[in-house]
């Protein structure tokens, strides 16, 4: 039975592209998914079987590695995390809680740095250079790649192609910080949709949309939406917060007690490596501030 990849759902149809290209094939689900209470998704790999036709029915839903809610996508494997080196400035806070989030999901991170171009030649843009070179040093010593472009310029274009390839990707970051630029020089004439939330009507509703995934010349897709829009802890237990940290997670087994805080125990791996200098005061103090955030989230709620 043919093997494929579910690239868009709409209507109750599902369009499964198999690996030799043409065009996707418009499927049904088995009914005896709604059965199981088992629902394919965007991005599920699975087999299906042809009809006369040229029709199809998904089959089987092949195992999942990971699943996310805003927007519904399985199996997205790294997260491109965008952010602008000036207007608006990296934001190293925001950058960590996204990689909370993203590990969390059992994703992959890349992390890409945009505008270089627009960094002045004085001394403001000198000291930008600086803040950019000690985040690019900074993620990379943790096991990040670190990618720094201009989408109007084209630096950094071609690494970034390299990086997608062969992944299913999904663009996260602030507005403005320059997403559609890239898409739009990666897949010339993809408009990025929005995940809109609906602040008034508070937690949990949001506007449905589905997501399509976008190939890649180079292999691999593109989400035509970007995730992470809601970025509370509300999801995570307290002690995940820690294990989402990937330089903590490498030393808490070496911490004495089982469910370190790594904030006031004694012989604690993390907080060594800190004053050791291994583990950055910036992450750290994220980390701190986190910890605090997850408490009053989960006393609102
Ligand atoms: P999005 O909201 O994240 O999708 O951001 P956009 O792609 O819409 O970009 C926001 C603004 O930043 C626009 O005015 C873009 O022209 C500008 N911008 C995006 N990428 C670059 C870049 O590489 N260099 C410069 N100078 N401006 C950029
Ligand atoms: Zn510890």
């Amino acid at each position: 039975m043919p093997e494929g990849l579910i690239v868009k759902a709409l209507s109750g149809y599902y369009y499964v592209q198999n690996s030799e290209g043409g065009q996707p094939v418009q499927c049904r689900g088995r009914g005896i998914f709604k059965n199981r209470g088992e629902s394919p998704l965007v991005g599920d790999r699975v087999l299906f079987s042809e009809t006369e036709n040229g029709e199809g029915t998904v089959e089987e839903i092949l195992p999942r590695f990971s699943e996310l809610i805003r927007p519904q996508i399985a199996n997205a494997d790294l997260a491109v995390l965008v952010f602008s080196v000036v207007r608006p400035e990296l934001n190293l806070l925001l950058l960590d809680k996204f990689l909370v989030h993203t590990e969390h999901a059992r994703m992959n991170a890349l992390l890409v740095f945009t505008k270089m171009d627009r960094i002045p030649d004085d001394e403001e843009g000198e000291s930008i250079r600086r803040v950019v070179e000690d985040a690019r040093a900074l993620y990379s010593s943790i096991g990040y790649e670190v990618i720094l472009t201009s989408a109007h310029e084209g630096e950094g274009m071609d690494k970034l192609r390299q990086a997608l390839a062969g992944h299913i990707n999904m663009l996260a970051g602030q507005s403005g910080v320059g997403k559609s630029s890239l898409v739009n020089a990666l897949v010339p004439g993809l408009t990025l949709a929005t995940n809109e939330i609906s602040t008034k009507l508070g937690r949990g509703k949001h506007t449905t949309r589905h997501v399509e995934l976008i190939p890649l010349a180079g292999g691999g897709y593109m989400a035509d939406t970007p995730g992470f829009s809601q970025l509370d802890f509300a999801e995570l237990g307290i002690d995940e917060i820690g294990s989402c940290f990937r330089e903590f997670r490498e030393r808490a087994s070496t911490c004495k007690f089982r469910g370190c805080t790594h904030t006031h125990e004694p012989h604690c791996a993390v907080l060594q490596a800190k004053e050791q200098g291994e583990i950055s005061e910036s992450r750290y103090s994220h980390y701190v501030g986190f910890m605090t955030e997850w408490k009053e989230t989960k006393r609102r709620y």
